[in-house]
C-alpha cells in the first residue's frame, strides 16, 4: 500500500504535507506534486494536512490511474524538508 496525490493538487504551493512526510517522498512535477510509491511507509500523517484532499490511498476506487502518475516521480525534483 502507498498513499498517492491526485489532480486535486494542482497548482498548490502550500506543501504542508512536505512538512510532516517523516520520510521525505513527496517529489514536485511540473505543476503538482507526488509521493514516490516505494518510498511511502504508509504512515498517513500527510492525508489530513491537505486542504483540498488531494492525498488518497491506494486502497480507494479509482486510485490506479493516480499510481501510474505518481510512479513518473523518479524524473521529478526530490523535496526534502528533514534532511540536512
Ligand atoms: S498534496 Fe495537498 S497539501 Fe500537498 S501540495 Fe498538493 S494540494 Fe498542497
Ligand atoms: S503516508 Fe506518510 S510516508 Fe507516505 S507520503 Fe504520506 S507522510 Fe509520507
Amino acid at each position: 500500500m502507498t498513499y498517492l496525490v491526485n489532480d486535486k493538487c494542482i497548482k498548490c504551493k502550500l506543501m504542508d504535507c512536505v512538512e510532516v512526510c517523516p520520510v521525505d517522498c513527496f517529489y514536485e512535477g511540473n505543476n503538482m506534486l507526488v509521493i514516490k510509491p516505494e518510498e511511502c511507509i504508509d504512515c498517513g500523517v500527510c492525508e489530513p494536512e491537505c486542504p483540498v484532499d488531494a492525498i488518497v490511498a491506494d486502497t480507494e476506487s479509482g486510485s490506479e490511474k493516480w499510481l501510474e502518475l505518481n510512479t513518473k516521480s523518479v524524473s521529478y525534483t526530490h523535496l526534502r524538508a528533514h534532511e540536512t
